[in-house]
């Protein structure tokens, strides 16, 4: 495809999906990130498991503001879903990350909006698939969506433009090697 051809054809919102066991769903989300701040797009990231995001990244995208903003809608992992209480706490927070995100989309102030681990908050059933399904339709034609996460619903993969399954080929944890700084944390 030349340049003149990329041209004539209108500017597409992708529906992206990061999933799979092995490492590299946020990585490729952040990537996607930097390249829309060469354009001088706004990025909104919400994260929806508090607690993963690392150091590095948070330094790292403090120096891409104003165009990426960085929210945390989760409240950790659950742990032992049979605690009832427990179990409506995290609900409680997921359903609040989920307006938040709805109140992104709609402001049409980003080209760019990544829900991370939005998968895994789904899989633990802290988000449901009207919910899923809610986001989903409050896009506009211009706006791209990443979701990331492991365990993404078999229904997001059909409706998804792009799909990423990262398949762990090998890890370094497999032999022992922890997280290294400015690779995982
Ligand atoms: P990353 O943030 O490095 O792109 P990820 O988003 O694909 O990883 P998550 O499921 O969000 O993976 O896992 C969060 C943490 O677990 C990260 O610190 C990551 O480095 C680590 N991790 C990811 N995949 C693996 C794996 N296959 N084995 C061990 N650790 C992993
Ligand atoms: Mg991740």
């Amino acid at each position: 495809m030349t340049a003149d051809d990329r041209a004539k054809q209108p500017e597409t919102g992708l529906l992206i999906v990061y999933t799979g066991n092995g490492k590299g769903k946020t990585t490729a989300a952040l990537g996607m990130c930097v390249r829309a701040v060469g354009y001088n797009w706004n990025v909104s990231i919400i994260q929806f498991v508090k607690g993963s995001w690392k150091y590095g990244e948070l330094k790292g995208i403090k120096r891409l503001e104003p165009n990426i903003e960085l929210h945390t809608v989760g409240e950790g992992f659950v742990g032992i879903v049979d605690d009832t209480k427990e179990f409506e706490e995290h609900r409680a927070a997921a359903r609040k990350g989920v307006e938040f995100a709805l109140e992104t989309i709609h402001s049409r102030r980003h080209r760019l909006i990544i829900l991370d681990e939005l998968n895994v908050a789904a899989e633990l059933g802290l988000v449901t698939d009207d919910e899923i399904e809610e986001i989903l339709s409050a896009r506009d034609s211009q706006q791209h969506l990443v979701i990331t996460g492991r365990g993404a619903r078999d229904w997001l993969i059909e409706r998804a433009d792009l799909v990423t399954e990262m398949r762990e080929v090998k890890h370094p944890y497999q032999k022992g090697v922890l997280a290294q700084k400015g690779i995982d944390w």
